[in-house]
């Protein structure tokens, strides 16, 4: 260890002492490197220095004065004595009170406030019978001209008000901060931010930040040090992404060029219809990217049904075309096994390779799930494994279960909120030539996020969703109106009539307590005493067991709600009996069904057998039934804004024009209501992404993981730091460029292991 590091991750009671050390440390910081990241809360603006004549009750004011008189006498009330101080400027008189349990604790005071001492007194002004007067204020004595002069000046400074502790309060904290600054050097502050970056951005050095920071003389000061301290933090995590990319970059990867007269241009020729501008320029982009010898590492992010898939198919097939197989990783086993069917149904005869009237440029597609049948599970493998299938699809725990793949040169994830960093790093790590990877995803992210849970990935988004779409009228239904429900069920009726299919959503699978379907994003604003936020955006279910997993708590407990949310089995049992559905199946789906019962009601309802499907979040993700036209959402306000937006993604996909009616008992104004009608007023997803982020706080943006200790960003705030995340991120790729190992920065490659090591990295990946 250097002479740097050691300075830094010097123990705070060495250079505080031990009481306040330790003090420090039940609040935080145990180092002198941490203390001096433990920043202001906010600045008190200086107190003006008041005149005795004009003391406006409540405010906070500074009098410099000379102490006339001081007395102790006992009072009556619940404490026994009470030290009355007067002071004046010459001409008028102030009271000081002070209260004691005894005596004596007064006697210091008494003797500090001797009459004749002139001071500066800093309290909040009080009133007793009509008299001006200052209870507890601080005060300091000025002994002479140069004290004097001394304290009218730091008077003038911001005050910085630290998170603080009854124990430690801010001013003491800030006094430590001091000792530890003023003792500090440039050369032991290390900076991560290297010195031509901070010319080009005129940014002060991290000591001079810190400086400012921590003793600003005027509010610019601190603003100034907040702003490099923000910039630090873009930087070094843009950085760190930008070398992940550089170094998934430099592993070598199969080129897989397009063929001229494969299987793709075959694909292309059957396709029932044309695709949408944008479709078409980020398939040229996948066609080029995969033609190169290094890994394409792209997301793909793009409204709710806007096709992604048909343009991860044709990547998958040009690989296919070029002789290796892809694999499709999607986030359930329900939605693995509808990517297996409808791909294969848009493949046709170009999926029967090997069989009569397959097409002689044709392929296999092959379903690999945990929860196929052993001889399925065999043959499955043995096609992975043989190569014979060009496409493999299935869970993402198909690569951690030692899946073979004759020769893998594509990963698709769809849906890729539980495929974060290390997931990325492991598949890269996992092969000699690393595959290609495209991620997609329906949730809309605003660039500024995606930018830094995503910066290792290019960026290619589809906003326009196909023609022929009719889009999609969202209802909001008070609960507590019997006959709108009536209405609501009546139109259901109609649209199934008419060849519609209807999902009914509950938050729950069965009344039984606590029986939430996993993965279902819970708002807890509904709940009394607990109105400040949205858990994070957690959607589907487990990603590595499939949608299965046993657990029914999807966070912290929450006071139980007063009334009981809407429980599958009991809304389907309730559904069979009222009239306007009359006759109609009603169908249920969750994810405790085993997994062919779950299969069975999805293909009983996508066939009109079951037009009614009464179903839990477990639809959320990429389902895909044209005919679907209704949604009926039960207790919407305990929804997330971005699951309420996955959940309407279902219906309206087809021709037929859909209608979304949101259930609910929010009163209106709170949290919930403002949410849903967020929700009713646009089918943006971005334009949601973006509400939705703002009604939760900071911290929750980048998934929990980011309030913990190994929490790297305290100042920067995704949303509204859009610009200098984007400064941060140009200036990261090009000294990422130049010294891909960072050899020339050792600050920065130190700041970066520190904030990426294993237990930290996880506040990378969206939870
Ligand atoms: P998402 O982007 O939500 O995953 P999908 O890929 O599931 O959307 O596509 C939704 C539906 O739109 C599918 O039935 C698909 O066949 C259809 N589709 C995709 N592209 C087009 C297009 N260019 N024109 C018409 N329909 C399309
Ligand atoms: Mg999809």
């Amino acid at each position: 260890m250097n002479r740097t590091t050691s300075r830094l991750a010097e123990p705070l009671h060495r250079v505080v002492g031990k009481r306040t050390g330790d003090a420090l440390a039940k609040i935080g910081p145990q180092t002198v490197g941490d203390l001096l990241r433990h920043y202001p809360r906010r600045y008190n603006e200086p107190g003006r220095l008041t005149d005795l004549g004009d003391l406006p009750a409540g405010e906070n004011v500074t009098v410099i004065a000379r102490t006339k008189s001081v007395t102790i006498k006992p009072s009556g009330g619940k404490v026994n004595f009470i030290l009355t101080a007067v002071i004046t400027d010459g001409r008028r008189d102030l009271d000081l009170t002070f209260f004691g349990k005894h005596r004596g604790i007064l006697a210091h005071r008494e003797h500090a406030l001797r009459p004749g001492r002139v001071g500066m007194f800093t309290g909040t002004v009080g009133e007793f019978r009509g008299k001006p007067k200052l209870t507890h204020p601080n005060y300091q004595f000025l002994e002479d001209e140069e004290e004097t002069s001394r304290a009218l000046e730091r008077q003038s400074w911001p005050t910085p008000i630290y998170p603080a502790s009854s124990a430690l309060p801010s001013w003491h904290i800030g006094a430590a901060v001091q000792t530890v600054l003023d003792t500090l050097t440039e050369d032991e502050l290390p900076d991560p931010v290297p010195a031509s970056v901070r010319a080009a951005r005129g940014l002060p050095t991290l000591l001079e930040a810190l400086r400012l920071v921590h003793e600003p003389r005027t509010a610019a000061d601190w603003r100034a040090g907040q702003h490099r301290l923000r910039y630090e933090e873009a930087f070094v995590l843009q950085a760190a992404l930008a070398q992940r990319r550089a170094e998934a970059q430099a592993q070598p990867a199969t080129a897989r060029p397009g063929r001229p007269g494969g299987i793709l241009d075959a694909f292309d020729a059957r396709l029932p219809f044309t695709l949408t501008d944008g479709q078409r320029e980020v398939g040229e982009t996948l066609a080029a990217e995969l033609a190169r010898t290094w890994p394409m590492q792209r997301m793909l992010q793009g409204e709710v049904g806007s096709g992604k898939t048909v343009v991860a198919l044709r990547a998958m097939l040009q690989v296919v075309d070029a002789g290796g197989q892809a694999a499709l990783l999607a986030p359930t086993e329900v939605l693995a096994a509808q990517h297996a069917r409808s791909i294969t149904r848009m493949l046709g005869p170009l999926a029967e390779a090997g069989m009569l009237g397959g097409d002689a440029n044709g392929t296999r597609v092959t379903l690999l799930t945990g929860s196929l049948p052993a001889a399925a599970r065999r043959k499955a493998l043995l096609a992975a494994a043989s190569g014979e299938a060009g496409i493999v699809i299935g869970t993402h725990a198909l690569l951690s279960e030692g899946v073979q793949l004759a020769d893998l040169g594509l990963v698709v994830v769809d849906e890729q909120h539980r495929f974060g960093v290390e997931q990325r790093d492991a598949l890269r790590a996992k092969a000699a030539h690393a595959p290609h990877l495209l991620v997609m995803t329906a949730t809309p992210i605003p660039r500024t996020v995606a930018m830094t849970i995503f910066g290792d990935l290019e960026i290619s988004t589809l906003r326009e969703i196909p023609a022929g779409r009719s889009g999609v009228t969202t209802h909001l239904v008070p609960a507590d109106k019997p006959a709108w429900l009536e209405r609501v069920w009546q139109r259901t009726r109609e649209q199934i009539d008419g060849g519609g299919r209807a999902y009914v959503v509950c938050p729950r699978i069965t009344s039984a307590d606590d029986d939430v379907e996993p993965g279902t994003d819970l708002a807890v604003d509904a709940a009394p005493d607990d109105g400040d936020g949205i858990p994070g955006t957690s959607a589907g279910a487990d990603a590595t067991s499939g949608d299965a997993a046993p657990t029914t708590s999807s966070g912290p407990s929450r006071p139980a709600p007063a009334r009981q949310l809407a429980a599958v089995d009991e809304v389907a049992q309730i559904l069979r009996s009222v009239p306007a559905l009359a006759g109609l199946r009603v169908g249920e789906l969750h994810g405790r069904l085993p997994a062919e019962e779950k299969e069975a009601s999805m293909a009983a309802f996508a066939a009109g057998d079951v037009p009614v499907l009464v179903t839990t979040t477990v639809v959320e993700v990429g389902v895909d039934v044209p005919e679907a036209s209704v949604m009926v959402i039960l207790d919407a306000d305990r929804f997330g804004l971005s699951q309420l937006h996955q959940l309407r993604g279902r219906i309206g996909r087809g021709a037929r024009p859909g209608t979304c009616f949101a259930v609910t008992s929010a009163p209106p104004g709170s949290p919930a209501m403002t949410r849903l009608e967020a929700f009713a007023g646009t089918t943006d997803g971005f334009e949601l992404a973006q509400v939705d982020l703002e009604q939760r706080r900071e911290g929750d943006v980048l998934g929990a993981a980011q309030s913990g200790r190994g929490n790297s960003l305290r100042l920067l705030r995704v949303l509204v730091d859009a610009d200098l995340i984007d400064e941060a991120r140009a200036d990261a790729r090009a000294l990422v460029t130049d010294d891909a190992t960072l050899a020339g920065y050792p600050a920065l490659a130190r700041a970066i292991a520190e904030q990426l090591d294993p237990e930290r990295a996880e506040f990378l990946e969206r939870s």
